[in-house]
């Protein structure tokens, strides 16, 4: 065989043990994350239950209920919005996990967007996946994803995105991002059609309360924030000074009325439920961070955020103590029970969530104790 024959034949062999690998890496992320609710859930459903067509897609996600023995009002978390945003599933993981709800109902759906779980975004070295080992010494890991839908099950983007109901117009990623696409079309796309079943269930369900957990890079404006709907600021203001209580410097952010297809906005104009979006600090989504890799997105710590800190860039305080996942996970659990306490006294239509740690307990803790 002559010489160049078999540098070819080496070179296939090569080329050929790179796709599979790569392959099957890719599609191991279509593999659902293994969730462990507590013993005190109710129900499982399936969001195609609010829109059969979504059955058999990636755009289904499943939703967790607990049903209090006593009647109530009835609150909504959505986690996983952005899958590239790991406090905010993690957040939700942890309510099915543990909560017990005496009085109403909770429904929790850790992966809102559970079609953007399955891949992460080109070019940006996320992490596969982040791992937390539990009190058992198991190891449970979980996906970090991409901020969009997956290009596979909604392609091709249009050069620019029209909003359906307002005429917005973004960039045309945005019309795979499940923030920009409420309240959501039925006959739309993917990405719409998820977020025309969470509105369906709201309505139908009659959710008086809605979290939207996010993260955001330490360089954004909007961030250790809340964004509520106008018709929310009353009770959200008393939700705010009792995180205060609780150590948690949080700003309280009016939703823009001109900005459309997010949850704080569309899901306050087009149902009734008081919609609240929780944003916590996460370097490994931002534009300033060094190595990008599973210790980042968990820990925080990153030198040149501080450096940026140093230099009045940011707006967070940033050290070498970094921003670690219990701390953003224990803000949105201690935003969920503060605002839902104020919610209760303001509506009269309780929802009561036990067994859930408080910012003080999580600060004081690992995610991976409260993993089942
Ligand atoms: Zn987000």
């Amino acid at each position: 065989m002559k010489k160049h024959t078999i540098t070819a034949l080496l070179l296939t062999v090569v080329v050929a043990a790179v796709c599979v690998y790569s392959g099957n890496l890719f599609l191991s992320l279509r593999a659902d994350d293994v969730i462990i609710p507590s013993k005190d859930l109710t129900e499982v459903r399936m969001l195609s239950d609010y829109l059969p067509k979504l059955k058999g897609t990636r755009g289904d996600t499943a939703i967790y209920i607990f049903k209090g023995e006593e009647e109530g009002g009835k609150a909504l978390v959505l986690g996983g919005t952005h899958p590239n945003e790991p406090s905010s599933y993690t957040s939700a993981v942890i309510l099915v996990e543990n909560a017990k709800v005496t009085v109403g109902t909770l429904y929790v759906i850790p992966q809102a967007a559970r079609s953007a779980f399955t891949h992460n975004d080109s070019q940006e070295a996320s992490p596969l996946y982040v791992h937390f080992e539990n009190s058992k010494g198991e190891v449970r890991k979980f996906r970090y994803g991409s901020r969009a839908v997956n290009p596979i099950d909604q392609w091709p983007d249009p050069d620019v995105y029209e909003h359906a109901s307002s005429g917005q117009l973004l960039s045309g990623s945005e019309t795979r991002n499940l923030n920009r696409a409420y309240p959501g079309r039925e006959d739309g796309n993917l990405t719409e059609q998820v977020a025309f079943a969470i509105t369906e269930m709201i309505k139908k369900e009659n959710i008086g309360l809605t979290f939207d957990l996010h993260e955001a890079s330490p360089e954004y404006p909007v961030i250790n924030a809340t964004v509520a709907h106008e018709k929310s600021m009353d009770f959200a203001a008393f939700g705010l000074f009792e995180l205060d209580m609780y150590g948690i410097d949080m700003a309280l952010e009016p939703s823009p009325v001109n900005l459309h297809g997010l949850t704080h906005r569309e899901l306050g104009d087009y149902t009734d439920t008081y919609p609240l979006l929780m944003e916590t600090a996460n370097a490994s989504q931002g534009r300033l961070r060094g190595a990008t890799n599973e210790k980042l997105a968990l820990d925080g710590k990153d030198k040149f955020y501080v450096s940026a800190g140093e230099l009045g860039m940011l707006y967070v305080p940033y050290d070498e103590n970094g921003h670690p996942i219990e701390e953003r996970v224990g803000r949105h659990l201690q935003g969920v029970l503060s605002y839902t306490a104020a919610y209760n006294d303001f509506s009269g239509t309780p929802i009561v969530i036990e067994n859930v740690p408080m910012y003080e307990e999580m600060i004081a803790a690992k995610v991976g104790d409260y993993l089942n």
